[in-house]
């Protein structure tokens, strides 16, 4: 079958499936392509709508929030801004995990809601609900982030994963052979073979976008330019994982001759802000939730500064989350896009928050940045993972480059106690390659301290 048919037969077993469901799906997805392109006062309306129904169904259904709006005199009803809802506290990871139950909603039996575990690479893990036609709302921002690289319905797809899923009873086989062309790259095995075989069985599929954790792709890409393999090309890149850094993007783009779209999101909240074609920052999914960056006292930080990431989820009425925050760092911009569209801007992420390195004076450095930099300031260096385990030594896992010398050690080790102080011990060790978390993610700076 050609692509076009793949992709008209993938559109036709989509809305059957979607409309069966009660077509939510299709219908958020139309909203979204409306919304992205609101006026500020357009997505100020929409978010105060949404937000204002979220608390009366918080105040009536989530013991915890019922709590927190009765200890700050926050009436259901009383909200006249968006600004309003800095009267409500942070809500931490520790906060749901010690009182989960007060957070799932009453208004919903607990076994019909979909469950999910997020990783417990920041040392929490948690336990999270959804309702059903949330999980709904997210499949169509997944649509729409994945139609801004070129995705449709019906799309081949390449995917670069960890653990492939494996489609096991035959509604999920017909679901898979219709909906979700799809070769997979299995990332617990990155090897020359596995690429090499999965170079082959992209040229008989010829996938139309290539999907994967950033750091993967990259590991796929310099293997295509080391074996001068040029004739992959597809028509968009998605990195979902967060941390898409320079160099790695610089990598992608050469070996497909495409550019890479970055977005963010996380299992909690769904997807937060996605690249458009201009990839100048990703615009924020304010449609369903609103992304704020605050400092140490939950205060905004002003525009082009790093702060923690808070979400509200717009959509969850499951278990309602208001002003979450993530763990995660980042800067929000007042930033026109030369897109057109309005929707504020997530600049960059600066990395988690467990990502930042400690210094012997209590200073903290964003362990991401850092390797981003010294990766492009010392020739020699093909990548590397700062681990920090005490305040006097620091781990560095570096991969060899073409032009590693003599001199590469030396200088690696200045820039960082440059950094550190020269007081500090830089531990170099030589790695093949950077070890991967066990959900098949990677890490860059990992701080254990
Ligand atoms: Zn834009």
């Amino acid at each position: 079958m050609s692509n076009d048919t793949d992709r008209f037969l993938g559109k036709l077993a989509f809305s059957l499936w979607d409309k069966k469901q009660g077509g939510h799906r299709t219908r958020e997805y139309q909203r979204l392509q409306k919304q992205q392109y609101y006026s500020p006062a357009e997505i100020e309306n929409l978010q105060t709508e949404k937000l204002t129904q979220l608390l009366s169904h918080a105040w009536q259904s989530s013991s915890w929030y019922r709590n927190i709006m009765e200890k700050n005199g926050i009436l259901p009803g009383s909200l006249v801004t968006l600004a309003d809802l800095r009267k409500f506290p942070i809500t931490t990871k520790s906060d749901i995990r010690e009182n989960t139950e007060q957070f799932i909603s009453s208004a919903y039996q607990k076994s019909a809601l979909k469950k999910a575990k997020t990783g417990g690479s920041t040392g929490v893990s948690l336990d999270l609900y959804f309702d059903q036609l949330c999980q709904q709302k997210r499949n169509a921002a997944q649509m729409y982030a994945d139609s801004l690289a070129g995705w449709q319905v019906g799309s081949r797809v390449a995917a670069v994963w960890g653990n492939p899923p494996v489609a096991r009873t035959l509604q999920q086989k017909i679901r898979s052979g219709l909906l979700e062309k799809t070769i997979y790259l299995d990332t617990m095995h990155l090897d020359k073979e596995s690429m090499t075989t999965f170079v082959e069985r992209w040229r008989e599929f010829q996938p139309d976008v290539i999907f994967g954790h950033a750091h993967s792709i990259y590991i796929f890409a310099s293997f295509l330019l080391a074996e001068k393999i040029t004739d992959l090309r597809p028509k968009g890149i998605v990195a979902t994982s967060m941390m898409l850094l320079d160099h790695e993007r610089q990598v992608i783009e050469e070996a497909f001759n495409t550019a890479v779209t970055n977005r963010y999101g996380c299992e909690e909240t769904g997807l937060i802000a996605v690249e458009c074609e201009q990839h100048q920052g990703m615009h924020i999914n304010s449609s369903h939730i609103i992304l704020e960056s605050v400092d140490d006292n939950g205060l905004p930080v002003t525009d082009g500064t790093p702060g923690k990431l808070v979400v509200t989820d717009l959509n969850n009425y499951g278990m309602p989350l208001i002003r979450y925050r993530i763990e995660d760092v980042g800067v929000l911009s007042s930033r026109p896009c030369s897109c057109g569209r309005q929707l504020p801007i997530l600049e960059r992420l600066e990395g988690r928050v467990a990502d930042f390195l400690k210094k012997k004076n209590g200073g903290q450095v964003a362990g991401v940045s850092l390797v981003e930099r010294t990766l492009t300031d010392i020739p020699g260096l093909q990548q590397m993972q700062l681990v920090q385990e005490s305040l006097d030594t620091l781990i560095v896992n570096r991969v060899r480059g073409a032009e590693y010398n003599e001199n590469t050690d030396a200088a690696l080790k200045d820039e960082l106690q440059s950094v550190f102080g020269n007081d500090v011990f830089i531990d170099i060790r030589d790695v093949e390659k950077i070890p991967q978390e066990k959900s098949g993610k990677y890490r860059f700076s990992i701080c254990k301290i």
